[in-house]
């Protein structure tokens, strides 16, 4: 059996992993890189494999990372099925949709824009028609049940714990005449979750992929964060502010919606002072997404599927505004009275959000909450690493708000949780390689992993392949130089920056005038300096390398 690390090798994004077998060819997810300009480009570049020769892919969950890329699979004549379970099925064609939507816009805009200059024209990625013909290769298996893929291969998925419908996905394989066990983790979600049940702990395995976003931190607990997130929008309504939570369409505002509406259950006595507070949900995405977590509700940990014994209807509060067209999305932002806007994506670099941290990031009495992870090269990353100024819809925008990360309502296991899981194993895998997670954390969970279960794990770093016999091997490796690429355009984003700073100074009336010289200014420029040799200093390290 052998392994190919082709996507989430060396980011987060784009979870990709070919097995091959002495018959079958299938992939462990094909999502979509996200993040940084070079890192999304890779989104365009040639899969490594053949699709029309994949017999088959199992998908861990509907997140985008993870399966944004069929649809170009089934373009590329990918003809297999794809088995998940029934909620993954679901949201995974509502969010490859609205991809597909947004590959259009995107293609529309940079069209206009080279029509003008006389350049070539550029196609989507792909389609939102594209991506709604994948829905027929979704097949449905239930949590916990084994399936016979085909006479070598069953599988068995597991509750993930991560958002609804996520597994971790236990393989066995017959090859070379004997069965091997392969375990891939997924995404795997936080202990005592709100609304799901912990992830499943797994006996045995092989060999193992497990994902580490939080290889490296240990989160503040949930119940803290809950906590801090109603009083920020308390101290920042009482300023007369509005709060704007960039969230996942996809779990992240359902859960947002449920703190909520346990709070305003809980505080009849307060209703008067929580009727000012109006709550928006500005994501035609998370609408649908919500309404599908509504109709699935077994898949709920008892706490929830209780509440809905007891009557309490799903994602609903007194307050909860569910906006839909762009005018009640624009209206939003004329709209002065305190309040909170729900919207996504996550990470601040698309969707209706963008409008919204546009209109609220410069002012001092908004405060933004950010409530899950942010990858390198994204808005939201930018802004919660304390940058002062970021480019929103290609405007530069000064960050005066209250920022806040809260790290509690990650859908992602931290290190103390991976490490539990991991301790699960009563049958200690033979090999363990940790994707889905930035170089540091990776790394420093490689060496937790050893100090504390005494276990060896590989630290997969790159596009890579492993054969997996007595001993493992690694087949393959290719030198991936998107780190490069990164930092040069870091570099051209800092000189911008600078430029703009430059061009601010020359334009404040009566700048040659002593008095008139604004010296935090130059305090900002210096910072921003100061970035530029950093970022010169790591593209030098990564070009030694
Ligand atoms: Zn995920």
């Amino acid at each position: 059996m052998k392994i190919k690390f082709l996507g989430a090798a060396l980011s987060v994004t784009g979870s990709c992993h070919l097995v091959t077998t002495d018959h079958y060819k299938f992939l462990l997810d094909c999502g979509l890189f996200q993040g940084s300009e070079a890192l999304e480009e890779l989104n365009d570049q040639a899969f490594d494999f053949n699709p029309a020769e994949i017999d088959f892919m199992i998908l861990s969950h509907a997140h985008v990372d993870h399966c944004g890329r069929i649809p170009l699979l089934v373009k590329q004549g990918f003809k297999g099925k794809i088995y998940c379970t029934g909620a993954t099925a679901e949201i995974a064609d509502i969010m490859l949709q609205d991809s597909g939507n947004i590959h259009e816009m995107d293609a529309k805009w940079i069209n206009k824009r080279t029509t003008r200059s006389g350049q070539r024209q550029i196609d989507p990625l792909y389609t939102q028609e594209d991506a709604a013909r994948c829905a027929q290769y979704f097949f449905p298996v239930a949590y916990g049940q084994i399936f016979e893929i085909n006479s070598q291969i069953k599988i068995r998925l597991n509750e993930a714990g991560h958002i609804l419908g996520a597994a971790i996905v236990e393989i066995w394989a017959q090859d070379d005449g004997k069965t091997t066990k392969l375990v891939y983790s997924g995404d795997i979600g936080a202990a005592n979750q709100r609304m799901l049940n912990d992830p499943t702990l797994i006996a045995a395995a092989d060999y193992l992929i497990m994902e580490t976003t939080y290889g490296d931190r240990v989160h503040e607990n949930q119940q803290e964060s809950a906590k801090r997130f109603m009083d920020i929008i308390f101290k920042t309504v009482a300023r007369g502010g509005t709060v704007v939570a960039p969230a996942f369409a996809l779990g992240r505002t359902q859960d947002l919606i449920h703190v909520l509406e346990v709070f305003y259950d809980n505080h009849e006595l307060y209703q008067n002072q929580l009727d000012k507070v109006k709550v928006y949900v500005d994501s035609p995405l998370a609408t649908d997404a919500t309404e599908i977590f509504r109709k699935n509700a077994h898949y709920f940990n008892d706490y929830i599927k209780e509440r809905i014994k007891k009557g309490d209807e799903l994602f609903y509060f007194r307050n909860l505004n569910f906006t839909k067209s762009i005018e009640q999305s624009k209206a939003l932002n004329d709209n002065t009275s305190p309040k909170v806007i729900i919207s996504s994506s996550g990470m601040a670099d698309a969707g209706r959000v963008q409008h919204h941290l546009k209109h609220y990031l410069w002012k001092p009495k908004s405060s933004i909450v950010f409530a899950g992870y942010q990858a390198e090269g994204t808005t939201g990353r930018a802004i919660t690493s304390g940058e002062k100024y970021v480019r929103i819809l290609r405007e530069r925008i000064r960050v005066n708000a209250e920022i806040y990360f809260l790290e509690g309502f990650s859908a992602h296991a931290d290190k103390n949780d991976l490490l539990k899981w991991l301790a699960g194993f009563k049958e200690k895998p033979k090999k363990i390689f940790l994707v889905h997670g930035e170089e540091e954390a990776k790394k420093s969970f490689a060496i937790t992993a050893k100090n504390i279960l005494g276990l060896d794990c590989t630290v997969v770093e790159d596009v890579s392949e492993y054969s997996l016999g007595d001993e493992v091997v690694m087949v393959e490796g290719i030198k991936n130089r998107i780190d490069t690429k990164n930092q040069i355009n870091k570099l051209k984003d800092n000189l911008g920056d600078i430029h703009d700073e430059l061009d601010d100074l020359l334009a404040i009336p009566g700048i040659g005038i002593t008095d008139a010289f604004p010296d935090e200014k130059l305090d900002d420029i210096a910072a921003l300096t100061r970035d530029l040799e950093d970022t010169c200093q790591k593209l030098k390290t990564i070009i030694k390398k």
